[in-house]
């Protein structure tokens, strides 16, 4: 630690010039945002704002999210579904519009078409 290094960085009363009125920039604070492409983004709030838990990565456009491990679109899978069911459910639809061409089919006999 060296003293005396926090004065150094003082320039009171050193400016001649007209001072500059721009008001000071409001305080921010920097989130990161990781995306499933692995980007990582620095995005700046006000620090009084609440930042999302998704932002749109600037780099890819997936979204990004605080989590570095579970990025959201990575998260984000269709839940698995066994080939059976996929089967069975092919096979419901299949019965189904059977039934429904049979039933069409009584019907246009009944009327004698
Ligand atoms: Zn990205």
């Amino acid at each position: 630690m060296s003293s005396g290094s926090a004065i150094r960085g003082s320039r009171i009363g050193s400016s001649p010039m007209r001072p500059d009125e721009r008001s000071e920039p409001a305080p921010r604070r920097q989130v990161t945002y990781y995306c499933a492409a692995g980007h990582d983004s620095i995005i700046w709030f006000a620090a009084e704002a609440a930042n999302p838990d998704t932002w749109d990565c600037p780099r890819c456009g997936q979204p990004a999210g605080l989590d570095p491990s579970a990025p959201p679109g990575r998260a984000r899978t269709e839940p698995y579904k066994s080939h059976l069911a996929y089967v069975k459910e092919r096979r419901s639809e299949e019965d189904a519009a059977a039934i429904l061409a049979e039933a069409l089919a009584k019907l246009r006999q009944r009327r004698g078409e």
